[in-house]
C-alpha cells in the first residue's frame, strides 16, 4: 500500500494480555477501521508506557486491568504480580486512560473511585462486544477533538459575556437587537442555539413560536430563555411556549460554562447525524445542509459553485476479487486523496458506499471539471498492492454541474449525477460536464 498518508487518522494504544482481546484482535481491528482508527496492541507495561509518553495526545489509551494478572515478568521480578497502584503510578500523568475491567471489579465503588481519580477518561466493563467497544471509543474520539464552530444567536442584551473567550472555544455569539427580524436572521445564519433574554420575551412572546413553527426550521436547534432572576411562573410559560430550556444569566461565567457544555453536546449530535464514521466526511444529511448554506452564501456574494459527483469504477469487481475489506481500503484511500486537495470553503461528502460529492467554492463549471480531472489522475496513479508484488490501479468516473446554471442543491445533484451516468456510458475513468 502507498505510504504517502496514513490510512487512519487516529490510534488506540491497548495494553492487554487477556485472551478476550487476543482472540478477537482481527475482528476488533476490522470494526475499528470502519470507524477510522487503528489499534496498536501492547502486552508489556514498559513498552506501553514508552509509547504513550512519546505520543502527542491525539490518540486513546486503553488498559485492560486483567493484564495485571500476567505482569510479573515485566517487573523483572518473577514472584510478584504487578499491583494496580504500581501500574497507575507508572502511567504518564499528562495523558488520560480508558480502563477495561471485569464486572466484579466494576461493582466495587472504591475501585471505581480510585480509577476515576487516576487520569481516567472513561472506564468500561467486560464482557463488551467488539463493535460496542469500538463504537464507544469512537465517541471518545469525537468528544476529544476540537470540534466544528457552534453558532449562537442572542436576542437582547446579556451583560458580561466574553465573546472572544467563547470564540476561542469554538462558540460564536451573534448579537441581534430586533425581535421582529430575528426569524429572518436565524433563517439566514442557521445558528445551532438561539438565546432570548427575558425582557425581549416580555416584549414579544410570539417569538419562539414564529421561530419554531417554520416548517424549514432545524428541528435539532435549541432555543433557550435567559432569566435575570429566577421566576418560575415565567419559566413555565416559556417552556409551554416552545422554549427548550431556561438558563440563568445573572452570572456571566456560569452562563458561559453552560453554553460551552451545550455546544459540546450539539457538536457530538451533529457529528453523529451528519458525518460518515468510516471516513469522518460529511454524509448525505450533513452535505445537504452545508451545501444549502454554501448556495445561500454564493447567491449573496454572486459567486459560482461547481458540484461534482464521483463513483468508483467497477467497484463490485474489486470487492468480489480481493474482498470487502480491501474494497474498504480503496474507499478510504480515495477519501484521503480527495480531502488532500480541498480548499478551505469546499465541501466533501461520502454520499453513499463508493460515491462521493464535492462542492467547489467560487468555481466555474470548467474549473470544476478540471479540478475533478486532476483528482481522477491522482487516484489513478495510486499503486494498490493486491497481492505479493502484484500492483493494481483503480479509477473513478465523475459528473459536474454548476451554480447558478442549476439553482438548488437538488438540481445540482441531479444534473451532476446525469453527467456521471454519461461518463460511465462513455467508457468510465473520465469526467463529464456540460453547461
Ligand atoms: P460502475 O463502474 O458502473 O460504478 O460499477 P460498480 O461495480 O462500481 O457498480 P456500483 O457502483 O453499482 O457498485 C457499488 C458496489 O459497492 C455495490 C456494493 O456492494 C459496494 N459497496 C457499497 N458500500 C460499500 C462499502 O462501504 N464497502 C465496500 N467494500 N463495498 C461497498
Ligand atoms: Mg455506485
Ligand atoms: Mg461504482
Amino acid at each position: 500500500m502507498p505510504s504517502a498518508a496514513p490510512l487512519y487518522r487516529n490510534h488506540v494504544l491497548v495494553l492487554s494480555q487477556s485472551f478476550f482481546i487476543k482472540d478477537n484482535r482481527s475482528e476488533l481491528l476490522l470494526h475499528a477501521h470502519k470507524y477510522d482508527f487503528d489499534i496498536l496492541f501492547f502486552d508489556e507495561v514498559s513498552r506501553f508506557v514508552e509509547a504513550v509518553a512519546r505520543d502527542d495526545g491525539d490518540n486513546l489509551y486503553l488498559i485492560d486491568l486483567d493484564a495485571l494478572h500476567n505482569m510479573q515478568a515485566d517487573m523483572g521480578d518473577g514472584r510478584r504480580t504487578l499491583m494496580l497502584g504500581e501500574l497507575l503510578q507508572r502511567l504518564p500523568a499528562d495523558h488520560s486512560y480508558i480502563y477495561l475491567q471485569s464486572a466484579r471489579q466494576g461493582g466495587r465503588f472504591l475501585l471505581q473511585q480510585r480509577l476515576v481519580d487516576s487520569n481516567c477518561l472513561a472506564y468500561a466493563e467486560k464482557p463488551i462486544a467488539n463493535d460496542v467497544l469500538v463504537d464507544k471509543l469512537f465517541n471518545l474520539f469525537v468528544q476529544k477533538k476540537r470540534g466544528d464552530l457552534v453558532r449562537v444567536a442572542v436576542l437582547g442584551e446579556v451583560a458580561g459575556l466574553d465573546a472572544a473567550a467563547l470564540l476561542q472555544r469554538r462558540v460564536e455569539l451573534i448579537q441581534h437587537a430586533d425581535p421582529y427580524t430575528l426569524h429572518v436572521r436565524v433563517k439566514e445564519l442557521q445558528p445551532d442555539l438561539v438565546l432570548v433574554t427575558d425582557s425581549e420575551y416580555a416584549r414579544t412572546d410570539a417569538i419562539v413560536r414564529v421561530l419554531k413553527r417554520n416548517i424549514e426550521a432545524d428541528p435539532v436547534r435549541e432555543t433557550a430563555l435567559l432569566q435575570r432572576r429566577p421566576d418560575p411562573a415565567l419559566a413555565r410559560r416559556a417552556l409551554a411556549d416552545g422554549f427548550d430550556a431556561v438558563l440563568d444569566m445573572a452570572d456571566p461565567a456560569l452562563l458561559e460554562a453552560q453554553l460551552l457544555n451545550r455546544a459540546n453536546k450539539i457538536r457530538i449530535n451533529k457529528d453523529l447525524i451528519g458525518k460518515d464514521r468510516a471516513t469522518g466526511l460529511l454524509n448525505k444529511v450533513g452535505l445537504r445542509k452545508k451545501a444549502q448554506d454554501l448556495i445561500r452564501q454564493a447567491a449573496q456574494e454572486g459567486r459560482p459553485l461547481a458540484y461534482g459527483v464521483i463513483d468508483i469504477d467497477k467497484f463490485k469487481t474489486i470487492n468480489d476479487t480481493w474482498g470487502h475489506s480491501f474494497g474498504d481500503i480503496v474507499i478510504k484511500r480515495l477519501s484521503l486523496t480527495l480531502a488532500a486537495k480541498l480548499g478551505e470553503h469546499d465541501l466533501l461528502s461520502r454520499f453513499g458506499g463508493e460515491e462521493f460529492v464535492l462542492v467547489f467554492w467560487d468555481c466555474s463549471l470548467d474549473e470544476g471539471r478540471r479540478k475533478l480531472d486532476l483528482l481522477r489522475q491522482a487516484f489513478c496513479a495510486i499503486p494498490f498492492e493486491v497481492g505479493p508484488a502484484e500492483i493494481r490501479q483503480f479509477s473513478f468516473s465523475g459528473g459536474v454541474a454548476a451554480y447558478p446554471h442549476q439553482r438548488s442543491e437538488n438540481e445540482l445533484f441531479l444534473r451532476a449525477d446525469a453527467m456521471l451516468y454519461e461518463a460511465k456510458q462513455g467508457g468510465r475513468n473520465r469526467i463529464c460536464a456540460q453547461a
